[in-house]
């Protein structure tokens, strides 16, 4: 029988183990340490640095979020979106189901994550075959500045702060992206789990609050993150990205296996600890 070995992301004191049959991949990228791993039971697992980045079990719920909640707070119909990070193509495949979207463009530090990805996670990856995909590697931090009034979406899909994605956690970062979007225009960030990492989770609502009219952070399940919920902190200068400004048609309805309308509205309802985390009252 063969030896089974589990692999664990150890995060902030605590962690998260995964049994695994073999591992697929193993690199050290000029920006990262890239390990895939083929599961017992979920599926493919992307690591990053010792980071849980996906598992086929449950990517989806983090990718549509990820794509889904800024294309429908969007409350004029969205043309022109922008991934930072997301070199496993997973939100290019979410935004990649919307016609109405004619160029998507990503801009990923570190190629071998894609080229990785495109070999070994080709369910996430196939958001790269979209004729409209763009792909420009390189910073998003500084590729965001050279770009004013240019998105109707931007989406960073980053790692953790301390490596790469750092500086993507800034306030300044913040205000190019809202110099980088055309008006009316949504963002949507990774912004962490208020149980793992309560600090940065308030630090980047925080910025959104201060910088845009309307924000919010959505909390999404996804039971391979340690805690089991990660956020989508959701942006815009428009109106009230809270309320789904426009809904999936029935048919995209049935493919969707996260997002719905009502899901968009309640995944901004917190528990009443991370209300406080964020500086909102309590009770309403
Ligand atoms: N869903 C994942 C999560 O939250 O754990 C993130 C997945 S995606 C693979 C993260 C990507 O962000 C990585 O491929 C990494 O190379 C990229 N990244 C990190 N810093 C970046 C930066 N400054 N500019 C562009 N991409 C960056």
């Amino acid at each position: 029988m063969a030896e089974e070995r589990w692999v664990s992301e150890v995060n902030a004191g605590w962690g998260l183990t995964v049994k695994v049959r073999r591992q697929l991949c193993d690199i050290q990228t000029p920006f990262q340490h890239l390990e895939i791993f083929e599961t017992v039971n979920l599926g493919r697992l992307l690591m990053l640095d010792g980071i849980v980045q996906l598992t086929s079990f449950d990517e989806f719920a983090y990718h549509e979020m990820m794509a889904d909640l800024p294309f429908y707070a969007c409350a004029r119909v969205p043309e022109r979106a922008l991934v930072i990070g997301g070199g496993d193509g997973g939100v290019l495949r979410e935004l990649g189901r919307h016609p109405e979207l004619k160029s998507l463009e990503i801009c990923e530090i570190d190629e071998a994550v894609i080229a990785s990805s495109r070999e070994f996670l080709p369910e996430t990856a196939c958001g790269f075959d979209d004729p409209r995909v763009k792909i420009h590697v390189g910073d998003g931090s500084a590729f965001i500045k050279a770009h004013p009034g240019t998105y109707d979406l931007i989406i960073v899909d980053s790692t953790d702060p301390g490596g790469p994605g750092e500086p993507l956690f800034g306030e300044p970062f913040y205000r190019d992206m809202k110099n980088a979007l055309r008006p009316g225009g949504v963002i949507a960030t990774q912004a962490e789990s208020y149980y793992l990492l309560p600090e940065i989770a308030a630090r980047v609502v925080g910025f959104a609050g201060r910088i845009f009219k309307s924000s919010g952070f959505a909390q999404i399940n996804v039971p391979t993150y340690p805690t089991g919920i990660i956020g989508c902190c959701v942006a815009s200068d428009g109106t009230d990205v809270r309320e789904p400004a426009r809904i999936p048609d029935p048919e995209l309805r049935k493919v969707l296996r996260y997002y719905t309308p009502e899901i968009h509205r309640g995944a901004f309802e917190l528990p009443g600890f991370a209300r406080r985390l964020f500086g909102e009252a309590p009770e309403k």
